[in-house]
């Protein structure tokens, strides 16, 4: 185990019971204090901490040579790029720095004054560059839901469904940080029973409940990813949020699969939590029948028991949560998802993104889309304030949550929010 994982650490900033970030935390994200250009920071608590503070103050000189840069930079690419020896490194010493009983940061506050910031008076922003995204559909459960909604109920899974992990090349460029809006989008859709097409605002707008991993390692073009070092090249996970236009889906997706339903914008949660800080949690997959290719064989516990939750809030009322759900439902593991992704020689670079999928789990109050929870819409979803939801409505805000937690300690991801504003005119 690493030591910043040690379950009886305690730090010198308050922590409260229930917070995503403990001092067992320790996640990476990019903020800026009021004024400043964007930078590397950690979150113990509701308290932000500087990285490039740390740095400048050479906190970080026992570790460090050449890779001072990095902790100056608006992207966490070059940082994560050094490597998960050097980033479990730092973990510890950003552990060890803020323990209960280190005094060195602890007495000094005018130190304080420059390296420390409430959560609350910072911007965050996207953590990393995002390179290259791709979306899987690992979710058997959401698979089957989808397949049986729209395919033949005895057939749901299309027939390599159990044999890969299904996935398609998304786009980068509209993956926002959490507190971005995002806009209805217009698009082409076919109404039932029409045979022409009409131009106007998405009608059925949907999340969809996601978890994606962040590769910090890139392998040279021709070089497949073995299952056994695929964890090596994976640095950590967020919360994604995969905002889908169902009906521009239906209507484009026939025969190459999603575009614009899918690519005007996904949000994440701003901070990546490690995959060393996730080690406690690591749980037993799904058995997987019939037995995978040998490329996709693994040993031991690959899947990671992080709860999930989403909460629909409506403009001026109180947010309901619709679902929950659980990262360690997903069929196929991220070290699976990343070799098959690298199997015929793709390459792949610090700092790109894969989604899992809509992460359903086997319960009707787990589905992680609107699609599923209302069954199309035929069954609509009750808000608190009375309302009802078959898709998505106009200033209705989606928030998703994740944490893991045993022994006593809770390691969370802290939120992806994103308020639906209407269809800008065309
Ligand atoms: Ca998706």
């Amino acid at each position: 185990m690493n030591n910043a994982n040690n379950p009886s650490l305690k730090s010198w900033i308050d922590v409260k019971n229930n917070s995503d970030f403990p001092i067992q935390n320790i996640p990476f994200g990019i903020f800026s204090p009021k004024g400043k250009s964007p930078r590397p920071a950690t979150i113990i608590g509701e308290t932000v901490i500087d990285l490039s503070v740390l740095a400048e103050e050479g906190f970080f000189d026992d570790i460090i040579d050449e890779e001072y840069d990095a902790f100056f930079a608006s992207s966490l690419n070059d940082l994560i790029s050094l490597g998960k020896e050097f980033t479990a490194k730092l973990r510890n010493k950003i552990s060890e720095l803020f323990s209960y009983d280190n005094e060195l940061i602890r007495d000094d506050s005018e130190l304080q004054s420059k390296l420390l910031f409430k959560q609350e008076d910072v911007e965050m922003h996207m953590p990393v560059e995002v390179g290259d995204y791709t979306d899987f559909y690992s979710s058997i459960e959401h698979a089957t839901n989808v397949g049986t909604m729209f395919r033949d109920p005895d057939n749901a899974l299309f027939p390599n469904w159990r044999h890969l992990p299904v996935g398609y090349h998304g786009r980068a460029s509209s993956i926002v940080v959490s507190g971005t809006d995002i806009h209805r989008p217009n698009g082409q859709t076919l109404a039932a029973g029409e045979d022409k097409p009409v131009f106007g605002p998405c009608r059925l707008f949907d999340f969809e409940l996601e978890m994606a991993f962040i590769t910090g390692k890139g392998n040279k073009l021709g070089n497949p990813v073995k299952l056994e070092d695929a964890e090596d090249y994976i640095f950590g996970m967020v919360i994604f949020n995969d905002l889908s236009a169902r009906d521009i889906q239906k209507w484009e997706y026939v025969p190459l699969g999603p575009f614009l339903a899918k690519n005007f914008g996904s949000v994440i949660s701003p901070w990546i939590v490690t995959l060393d800080a996730l080690e406690p949690f690591r749980v037993k997959g799904p058995k997987q029948e019939p037995e995978v290719l040998p490329y996709l064989k693994f040993d031991g516990n690959r899947n990671f028991d992080i709860n999930l939750e989403v909460a629909i809030q409506p403009e001026n009322g109180d947010e309901t949560i619709v679902s929950k759900s659980n990262h360690k439902y997903l069929y196929w593991n991220i070290a699976q998802q990343l070799t098959h992704h690298t199997v015929n020689g793709c390459n792949i670079k610090p700092g790109d993104m894969y989604a899992s999928g809509t992460i359903s789990g086997p319960t009707k109050d787990s589905f992680g889309s609107m699609l599923e929870l209302s069954w199309g819409g035929k069954n609509p979803v009750s808000l608190k304030d009375g309302s009802e939801r078959k898709f998505i409505n106009d200033l209705d805000t989606i928030i998703m949550r994740g944490y893991a937690e045993n022994n006593g300690v809770r390691v969370g991801f802290g939120k992806s929010v994103c308020k639906v504003l209407p269809a800008k005119k065309y």
